[in-house]
């Protein structure tokens, strides 16, 4: 049985066929929409819908198995919460999503701690730039 199933479980919440369906598809896409969570659930499960699927990924969030990132305007992407702890670097010119480590910020989360008592979650939101491809092609 892996962890987020015992958490379920010991958080009183039945492991449904739908709930499990979301995390997996959580696991297996990286940086997931609900759309895009609703269209991986829909091809073993057809019933599902987009509703469905931001209920569970609340639930999922409020105990802890997903954590969400920001990486533009549109709806928060998804991640096993055992995954998270990385940057987002998003190119503007062509949509690519680069993880980085979190220790790239090290001196940035160490500054704004000392100098403003302020807790950076880095992983939360995006870097965005230009990556190596598209700066080369210039
Ligand atoms: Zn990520
Ligand atoms: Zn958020
Ligand atoms: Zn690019």
């Amino acid at each position: 049985m892996t962890d987020w199933q015992a958490t379920l479980r010991e958080r009183g919440y039945r492991l449904t066929p739908q709930r499990q369906l979301v995390l997996e598809a959580v696991a297996t896409l990286g940086h997931a929409t609900p759309e895009d969570v609703l269209t991986e659930v829909q091809r073993t499960a057809s019933g599902v819908n987009v509703s469905t699927v931001y209920r569970t990924l609340e639930l999922l969030e409020e105990l802890g198995l997903v954590t969400h990132t920001h990486l533009g305007h549109g709806a928060p992407t998804y991640h096993p919460a055992s995954e998270a702890d990385h940057l987002h670097l998003v190119c503007r010119d062509c949509g690519r999503v680069t993880e980085a480590d979190t220790s790239v910020a090290d001196e940035l989360v160490r500054r704004v701690a000392q100098e403003q008592g302020f807790e950076t979650d880095v992983s939360h939101f995006a870097i965005f730039g230009r990556c190596r491809d598209c700066a080369r092609s210039e």
